[in-house]
């Protein structure tokens, strides 16, 4: 690494991301993207931008996409941001929280970007241990601090926490953020966007790629208080001012305009979950319960780093995470039905 970056750039670790095969007959279940293709609609909605206006940038502010999101979860338009992808959301999220006096808290267990971004940014954390069932107990979360950030359901344990639990730290902390990252929620979750009147102090981030199929597009989406939100346009407009490409906004907002293929699709994806629940029991794993597109699971007797290279072998990926107190644990993402029968297929053959 070059001398001439800075010595926080020499420490960083930076985040490992899923692997991305460029085999498509690999059975890819590594990186919860949703077995299904985004609403026809959605295709639609980009070839008309495409053709259409290409040639023209693309509207700063998204605005009929945030006001299709504002209708669609009933709030005003000045209460939703959008971002490339949620990830880009949080990272601005992050930034808003620099120079904070005390340390941001999250799951000692969760979504592995947090610290990354934590140490780029130079922000202070402390993670908060999960309990012995791998949940998040709120009570753990009664301690000063400059923000809380969590998902909901938590990544990668898929486990949900109540939304009353939700409002007691809400309540806990009137004068901090509490960031709830709902990468996963409508897969078994209630949203928490109808408590932001309520909570100023409460924001919602989602994400168009898991149960609107559209991690390709990079749309993620955070809804709050509009003073709140007002501090990640600012953020934005002084750090990194790309808006979401055309394609991006046209296609996003067409995702949020077809209900029925949404409620479709989702309740497809938990319907296999079921089955792949069922048929992980049936080889002895412990699973824990998910409300997630994906499912952790460890077995009595199989290693998971040596269960996950035979899968490996026989073409389907799931992921392994070299981590203290889950390393013996797979995350397996929900595919199609036939897929988590490859897999439940496969497991049976290894063992
Ligand atoms: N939050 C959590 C908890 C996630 O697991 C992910 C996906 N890896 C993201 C945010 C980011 O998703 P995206 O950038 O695709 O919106």
């Amino acid at each position: 690494m070059s001398r001439f970056w800075s010595p926080i750039v020499h420490a960083l670790t930076p985040y490992v991301p899923g692997e991305q095969p460029r085999i498509t007959q690999l059975v890819k279940l590594n990186t919860n993207e949703n077995p299904y293709p985004p609403s026809p609609k959605v295709q639609a909605a980009i070839a008309a931008a495409n053709a259409d206006s290409l040639r023209l940038y693309p509207d700063p502010e998204s605005t009929a996409l945030r006001a299709s999101i504002a209708g669609y979860y009933g709030v005003q338009a000045e209460q939703v941001f959008v971002g490339n992808g949620s990830d880009e959301v949080l990272a601005l999220v992050f930034q808003a929280l620099l120079q904070h006096q005390a340390p941001l808290l999250f799951p000692d267990i969760s979504y592995s970007f947090y610290p990354v971004y934590c140490k780029l940014y130079g922000i202070d954390y402390r993670t908060v241990p999960l309990d012995d069932d791998f949940a998040i107990d709120p009570a753990t979360y009664r301690q000063p601090c400059g923000g809380i950030i969590f998902p909901n359901p938590n990544a990668p344990t898929g486990r949900l926490l109540a939304r009353e639990a939700i409002e007691a730290m809400l309540q806990q902390h009137p004068d901090t953020v509490v960031v709830v990252d709902e990468a996963y929620v409508d897969f078994g979750g209630d949203s928490m966007i109808p408590l932001v009147n309520q909570y100023p102090n409460l924001l919602v981030v989602q994400t168009l790629s898991k149960s609107r199929s559209l991690a390709g597009l990079r749309v993620g989406l955070a809804v709050g208080n509009a003073e709140l939100i007002d501090g990640l346009k600012r953020v934005k407009n002084s750090f990194n001012s790309y808006p979401l490409d055309r394609l991006a906004q046209a296609g996003a907002q067409a995702a949020f305009e077809d209900e029925a293929y949404f409620q479709q699709c989702r309740e497809q994806v938990i319907a296999s979950r079921e089955v792949l629940v069922a048929g992980l029991h049936a080889l002895d794993f412990a699973v824990l319960p998910s409300a997630a597109n994906f499912v952790f699971a460890r077995h009595p007797a199989y290693d998971a780093a040596m269960l996950a290279a035979r899968l490996r072998e026989r073409a389907i990926i799931v992921r392994h995470f070299r981590q203290p107190r889950i390393d013996q644990f797979l995350r397996i993402s929900i595919g199609t039905e036939a897929e988590c029968q490859l897999l439940l297929a496969a497991l049976t053959d290894i063992f």
